[in-house]
């Protein structure tokens, strides 16, 4: 026969924990969690402060950003990423942003806390005004010229595009430069975004396998606006190296792109979606999911039809393109299966298609 052994609580330890759990959600600062943890910077609205979310604009973007952080009247500092639409206290965002246990978080942030200077104050960068257009295009221009004449740069590029498996569709810095008006230095592309009608928004800036900097938009149109020739069929796609992929797969559709990362749908955006067959191309992931099951909602009133194509390997198109490995094997054997998986999803949902 078994006597169960009571366990022993230890009451104060019990309670000392509690107190730290209470205490480091009212006394560490989300800014200085998020500063510290992943360099973000914040800008000051209203009573809130605005800064890329660590999850879904971890690729460098930080124009409109949407991890929210307050503190309440309370003094609990709190979260919120609308487009992930997760948010709660200091724990719960490092257990979701930096995939930790609730023990672990605990440890951290004590730790963080233990370890910001009595004398800390947040960084509160200015919201940034829209840019001179001039100084864009001249900014522009400069890059275009490099890319032109410098044949480092041309390979350099050429090299990055076949990283990608882009090479295998016919991708080169020379046709991104025709197609996009992409420019190049040796270390650098600049991709432009312009308006419906032509005029220059912003410049995104890639060194290498570095990640996006963007530099003057608000990013009011979607990636790809001026391009845009009205067609019937429009392919809806995240970022615009997943832009170039598609337009290379698919010459005969138009081509639009969210502007930075995943985003739910806005006027401004659904608008030149009316009345369209879209396929809508965003990413297959925990972030993107959610989003495009948002815009998937909202063409069902505004577009034609719409219809979700899923990368079949991978997350993003150019994942599944670069998934083939070597380009020569891409055009071998990948890219039809790609373009044959998408014209039977567009066949299953009952679309003609060319
Ligand atoms: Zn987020």
């Amino acid at each position: 026969m078994t006597v169960p052994v009571p366990v022993p609580v230890d009451l104060a330890a019990l309670s000392r924990a509690a107190t730290a759990v209470d205490r480091v959600k009212v006394d560490l600062p989300l800014d200085y969690v998020a500063e510290t943890l992943w360099g973000t910077s914040f800008v000051a609205v209203r009573d809130r402060l605005h800064g890329p979310c660590p999850v879904h604009e971890a690729d460098g973007d930080d124009h409109d950003p949407s991890l929210h952080v307050w503190r309440e009247d309370t003094g609990t500092w709190r979260w919120r990423c609308s487009p992930c639409a997760e948010g709660g206290d200091v724990l719960s965002l490092l257990r979701w942003a930096s995939s930790l246990s609730f023990p672990d978080a605990v440890a951290e942030a004590a730790r963080l806390l233990d370890s910001m200077p009595a004398d800390w104050v947040g960084t509160r960068v200015e919201a940034r005004a829209a840019a001179d257009p001039g100084e864009l295009e001249a900014s522009l221009a400069g890059y275009r010229d490099q890319l032109a004449e410098s044949a480092f740069a041309e390979a350099h590029w050429d090299a990055w595009l076949a990283g990608r498996g882009l090479d295998a569709l016919g991708a080169s810095a020379a046709r991104l430069y025709e197609d996009w008006g992409v420019g190049g230095s040796d270390w650098a592309l600049c991709v432009p975004h312009r308006s419906p009608g032509g005029a220059l928004t912003g410049l995104k800036l890639r060194s290498g396998d570095q990640k996006w900097a963007a530099t003057g938009s608000r990013f009011t149109y979607l990636y790809g606006s001026w391009r845009d020739e009205g067609r019937p069929e429009v392919v809806l796609v995240e970022g615009e190296s997943d832009a170039w992929t598609a337009a290379l797969l698919w010459p005969e559709r138009d081509v639009l792109a969210l502007p930075h990362g995943v985003a739910k749908p806005k006027e401004a955006w659904l608008a030149p979606l009316r009345g369209r067959t879209v396929y809508v191309a965003l990413d297959s992931d925990e972030a993107s999911d959610p989003v495009a099951d948002l815009w998937m909602a909202a063409l069902a009133t505004e577009a034609e039809r719409a219809v979700r194509l899923r990368p079949a390997a991978g997350k993003d198109l150019g994942d599944h393109v670069a998934a083939g490995g070597k380009a020569a094997e891409v055009r071998r054997t990948l890219l039809p299966l790609a373009v044959r998986a998408v014209h039977q999803q567009v066949r299953d949902s009952g679309v003609t298609s060319a």
